[in-house]
This record gives structure tokens, C-alpha cells and sequence, in this order.
């Protein structure tokens, strides 16, 4: 593809870098997400939306800015706010898995309710993909939905379910045909958080925060129009939902403003009179990672022209996912080592999540999770080796018959 930006694109950019200049003051600080957004970073959402740098190519009816597919303009809406350490609004589940999901696959009434709510920050979502007996293998689902009169009873449980404890809707994964196979037996509901029978109890991850959490749903009803496409059509839908949450999770315009925050960092940090970018070990170091976040950030090209051209990411999203998740994790350890005694201390209940005496040591603890959460590392790559470069299957573990 052309990377030359045209009159259009350098209009664009310097649109950008004067709306930064004049109101950057007003944005929350980029990162953190992992709490219901405040009212400034609700102001700032509603801003962005106004002048289309969020949500641009959903269509108007629905709250977006309804403007074509552009991959250069999505990369230079993203870097301009990266470089800035501006927040480029919410990147929620709701934003980046839900609502790209509804617009592929909902009815026209679901993305009438509940597209616009979701840009503007006032609905929250939660996932509610895995349970105790079914992560990796998410087919495997048990919680059931029987069809009662109009509605859906659904009981079951969750687990793992990030952001539970502050939702308003549940993106959920349930088994509605008993009798089926198991990937024909599947459907997602709209769950709404505050229907009877949902009890959500909060999981302590290590960064000593309660990040996710169990969810039980006893007897939940839900009417039967919260159904994603149709009964038994699950399946498709994971995959469509799946594959916005590896590009969300591996995004490398979070690792770009990681790396300019680094760059800093280096610079204003001096140990015995030299500053830490001056020190050979620490500068190759972050040369070695911006040669990565580059190399993704050109990977992510990739994925935003096949995305216009209405193609699927197929394996460069996995990739995307992969390397995106571990190069944040490299990133954050950097930051750790270059803050040295600083790095250490971490007192999460005096300091918030963005607050810079926490916020590294908080990514560094998260971001192992994020290379978990989304399917893991070794499903990532267990794709990749067998649909991407054609290599064996796996051998599926025999199972010893069971002794009469
Ligand atoms: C921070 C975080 C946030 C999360 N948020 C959510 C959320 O919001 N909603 C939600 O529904 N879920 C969420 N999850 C759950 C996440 O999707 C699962 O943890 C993940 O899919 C792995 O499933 P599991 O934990 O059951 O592990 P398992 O599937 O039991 O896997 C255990 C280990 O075995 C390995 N393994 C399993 N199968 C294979 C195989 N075939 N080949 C090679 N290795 C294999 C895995 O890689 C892993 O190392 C989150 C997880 C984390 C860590």
C-alpha cells in the first residue's frame, strides 16, 4: 500500500495536532480503562465523538461519524494522540468488541439500543465467554438458556468476567440448543447486569485490584429479541467477536505511547549525573523494542487495509495478538528497570491507576494476564503453526478407557 500521506491526510494531521494544542489539557490520562469512566473521561469521549477522532466509520444513525474506511486516516488519528500521550476515548470491550460485533452481526434494532450508548460511555459491557470448565476450549460452554414463553432462562456461571462488577450489559456465551453438537448448541445473549438472579463476585488479581470476577446467573430472563443472529449461531459469533478482541488486546498504538513514555523517562532519569539514555545497556535495550513496536505498528497496517477492503484479519490478527500482548509486557519491564528504586514500591490503595507512582507497576502485573485473557500464548501460536504454516495438527491426549 502507498504510506504517502495526500493533501487530504496532511489536512487531517494538522487538524489533529491543533485540536491537541487546544484541548488536550481536557483528556484523561491515556491508559488505565479498567474502571467505570469518569465524567472528564465522558466529556472527553463526547468531544472525540463530536469531531469525529472516535468512532468515525460507524454510521451517524448510530452515533459515529459515518465517514469511509480510511486505513491512513485510523493511523493518523491513532499516532497524533499516541505521540501526544493523549486518551484517543474509551477503548472498552463495549467499543472495540461489542459494538464492531452488533454492526457485523446484530439486528438492526439491537444496534439502534445499543450502539450509540456504548460510544458515548454511558452503557459498560462485560464479557461473559469463560467458566470454570471452559477457557481455551470455549465451545465447551455449559451455562444453558431455555426458551420459556418469550424469554431466555439462563443459569449457569462465569468466570473471569473483567469489568462485572461495574457493567450494565453482559456479552454472553450460553448453550441454548441442549440436543446439538457442541459448537451448534451455542448462541450470545444481551445480558442486562441489574436482572434478578445475576450475583457478581469479585476476583483480587495481583496487582491487588479486584480486575474481574465469578458470575452466577440463576434463573436470569432475558427476552428473547437479546439474542446475537439466531439460536445455535454462537459459534459464528464468538469467532466474529473474537477476532476484534486479539487486535484490540495487541493494539500498537498502546505500545507506541508506551515507548514515547519510556523515551521520557530515559531522558529526564539521571543515575550518578548521566541520564539512563546515555547508559549503552538501557539505550539498546530500547532501541531493540522500538525496532518491535515499529514492526507492529506496520503489521497493524496490514490488518487496517484488510479491514477496509472488508476482508477478515484471519492470522495477522492472531499475530497482532501474539507479539502485541508480549511486547507490552517487555515494555512495561523497561519502564520498571528504568524507574529502579522507584519501581519498586507499589501501593495500590493510596495511589490511583494512572497515578505515575503505580501506573508502570500496575501494566507490568496486568499485561501477563492480557497475554492470557483473549486466548492464550500457546493457543496463539498452536493456530498460527497449524492454519497459518500448514504444520501438523496437535496430537489430541488419548484417553485410557475407564477400568470396569
Ligand atoms: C486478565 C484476564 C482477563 C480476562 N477477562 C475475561 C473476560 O472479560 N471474559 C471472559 O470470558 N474471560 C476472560 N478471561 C479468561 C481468559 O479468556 C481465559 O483465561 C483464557 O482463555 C484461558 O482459559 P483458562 O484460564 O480456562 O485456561 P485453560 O484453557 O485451562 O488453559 C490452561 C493452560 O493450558 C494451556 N492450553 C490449553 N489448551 C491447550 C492446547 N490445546 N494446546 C496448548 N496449550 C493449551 C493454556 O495455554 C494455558 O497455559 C480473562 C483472563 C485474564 C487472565
Amino acid at each position: 500500500m502507498d504510506l504517502t500521506y495526500s493533501t487530504k491526510h496532511q489536512e487531517l494531521q494538522a487538524e489533529i495536532r491543533a485540536f491537541i494544542e487546544a484541548e488536550g489539557h481536557r483528556s484523561p490520562k491515556f491508559g488505565g480503562g479498567r474502571n467505570r469512566p469518569d465524567q472528564q473521561a465522558l466529556d472527553w469521549q463526547g468531544l472525540l465523538l463530536e469531531r469525529g477522532y472516535f468512532a468515525r466509520t460507524v454510521p451517524t444513525e448510530y452515533g459515529g461519524h459515518g465517514a469511509e474506511p480510511d486505513v491512513l486516516e485510523t493511523a493518523i488519528i491513532a499516532d497524533e494522540f499516541s505521540r501526544a500521550g493523549i486518551s484517543p476515548g474509551l477503548l472498552d470491550v463495549g467499543n472495540l468488541i461489542v459494538v464492531p460485533s452488533l454492526l457485523d452481526l446484530g439486528s438492526e434494532a439491537q444496534c439502534a439500543r445499543w450502539v450509540r450508548p456504548t460510544l458515548t460511555g454511558e452503557t459498560i459491557w462485560c464479557i461473559g465467554n469463560s467458566e470454570p470448565g471452559s477457557g481455551s476450549d470455549m465451545a465447551n460452554a455449559q451455562t444453558k438458556a431455555v426458551a420459556v414463553g418469550d424469554d431466555f432462562v439462563i443459569n449457569g456461571q462465569k468466570i473471569w468476567t473483567s469489568g462485572a462488577h461495574y457493567a450494565d450489559m453482559m456479552f454472553l456465551l450460553c448453550r441454548t440448543e441442549a440436543e446439538a453438537p457442541k459448537h451448534k448448541g451455542l448462541s450470545y445473549l444481551l445480558v442486562p447486569m441489574d436482572t434478578d438472579g445475576i450475583e457478581v463476585r469479585p476476583l483480587v488479581t495481583m496487582t491487588e485490584r479486584p480486575e474481574f470476577n465469578e458470575t452466577f446467573l440463576t434463573d436470569v430472563r432475558v427476552p428473547m429479541d437479546q439474542i446475537v443472529m439466531g439460536r445455535g449461531d454462537g459459534w459464528k459469533v464468538a469467532i466474529a467477536s473474537l477476532k476484534h478482541e486479539r487486535v484490540m488486546l495487541g493494539d500498537p498504538n498502546k505500545q507506541l505511547q508506551r515507548l514515547h513514555g519510556i523515551r521520557e523517562m530515559m531522558r529526564e532519569t539521571v543515575i550518578d549525573g548521566v541520564a539512563v539514555m546515555d547508559l549503552p545497556e538501557y539505550r539498546d535495550r530500547l532501541l531493540r523494542l522500538q525496532a518491535e513496536v515499529l514492526a507492529a505498528k506496520f503489521h497493524n497496517m496490514r490488518l487496517l487495509t484488510l479491514h477496509d477492503r472488508g476482508e477478515e484479519p484471519g492470522i495477522p490478527g492472531l499475530i497482532q495478538k501474539l507479539y502485541g500482548t508480549t511486547l507490552n509486557h517487555k515494555l512495561s519491564a523497561l519502564a520498571i528497570d528504568v524507574l529502579g528504586e522507584a519501581g519498586l514500591p507499589y501501593e495500590p490503595h493510596e495511589f490511583g491507576e494512572n497515578d505515575p507512582a503505580t501506573a508502570w507497576q500496575i501494566d507490568y502485573m496486568y499485561d501477563i494476564g492480557l497475554i492470557i485473557g483473549g486466548g492464550t500464548s500457546q493457543i496463539q501460536k498452536n493456530i498460527i503453526s497449524e492454519r497459518g504454516l500448514g504444520m501438523p495438527r496437535e496430537p489430541k491426549a488419548v484417553v485410557p478407557p475407564a477400568r470396569s
